[in-house]
């Protein structure tokens, strides 16, 4: 799985995610800073801010 933590980006905030794919992952976390931080506009350096932040949770299953 691999895991976004908000936090990392806003910081004391304590929303995170997971999904099986980056993909996913940054296509929750846009919809989370559009909805709570008001992120209208996603740039670009957002999506790679998050996925730059995005890191493998520790698990025994295999993809
Ligand atoms: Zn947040």
């Amino acid at each position: 799985m691999r895991l976004f933590e908000c936090g990392t980006l806003v910081p004391g905030c304590q929303w995170h995610t997971r999904a099986n794919e980056d993909a996913e992952v940054v296509r929750r976390a846009v919809d989370h800073l559009r909805s709570v931080h008001g992120e209208e506009i996603i740039r670009e350096n957002m999506v790679e801010n998050i996925k730059a932040r995005i890191r493998d949770e520790g698990s025994t299953e295999a993809a």
